[in-house]
């Protein structure tokens, strides 16, 4: 299975690249100076982006750069209605990413339907992780808290030997023996911070991965984590032309 995954690599690489534009928004003062960051800026992280991307047959391409003046938007918070607001803007057929001088919550980027968001300070691989969402894959966690129904703090661990089992499509590719939670965190999609290696898998990994529910009763939604295969297997789950809506 390694050797046809390596052999469909070098294939990807030598004659199937797809290749997906970035449509970038860059905010700046209201006056229009002042840009938190330039387009260079932006496309001297692009090399990087593409070489582990270039491990499904895939890269980027910064296609169209576009300036949004306004003080207001230079610091935006995670998650926000003000952040869904920045993104608000017409679906332009690539990847929609948008930057800003700062978020809070010790955050430098997130991902959501409408686009990119993230700061000058992001790392190629954090741009790279954020790129992985856009093509539709999940974050992948050793080890994640978080509070339940019942409003107790739960702790899920990754524990043991990775197997054939947790990594189906992908076993062989990592030395015997090494356990479950360092292969995690060599993947792009490991979301503590991006992955060490930055390897892109064929298929899923067992791993913590968020779940969703919706309580029968109220119908409210809840996002939980399990223990699961994780969807973050880029020939299963990766669309090759991205695009925020
Ligand atoms: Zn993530």
């Amino acid at each position: 299975m390694k050797a046809l995954f390596q052999l469909c690599c070098l294939l990807c690489a030598a004659s199937v690249i797809a290749v997906a534009p970035i449509d970038l928004y860059i905010v700046c003062n209201t006056d229009g100076s002042n840009p938190v960051m330039t387009g260079a800026d932006f496309e001297s992280k692009l090399p990087t982006v593409n070489a582990y991307f270039a491990q499904v047959g895939m890269s980027f391409y910064l296609r169209s750069l576009s300036s949004i003046s306004n003080n207001a938007w230079r610091v935006v918070e995670y998650g926000s209605d003000k952040a869904d607001e920045l993104r608000n803007i017409p679906a332009t057929g690539g990847v929609k990413m948008f930057a800003v001088e700062s978020l809070d919550r010790d955050t430098h980027a997130f991902s959501g339907e409408n686009g990119i968001v993230f700061t000058p300070s992001c790392s190629a691989d954090v741009i790279a992780h954020e790129l992985g969402h856009a093509c539709g894959l999940a974050d992948i966690y050793t080890e994640k808290t978080f509070t339940n129904d019942a409003n107790v703090e739960v702790t899920i661990t990754v524990d043991g030997v990775a197997s054939s089992n947790w990594m189906p499509l992908d076993w062989g590719r990592y030395e015997d023996g090494i356990s479950q939670a360092a292969l995690i965190v060599k993947l792009l999609m490991h979301g503590d911070t991006s992955g060490e290696e930055c390897d892109l898998t064929a298929g899923d990994v067992y791993g913590v991965g968020m779940s969703t529910v919706t309580n029968p009763v109220t119908g409210e939604v809840s996002y939980p984590y399990e223990l699961k295969m994780v969807p973050v297997g880029f020939w299963l789950h990766g669309n090759r032309s991205p695009q925020s809506q």
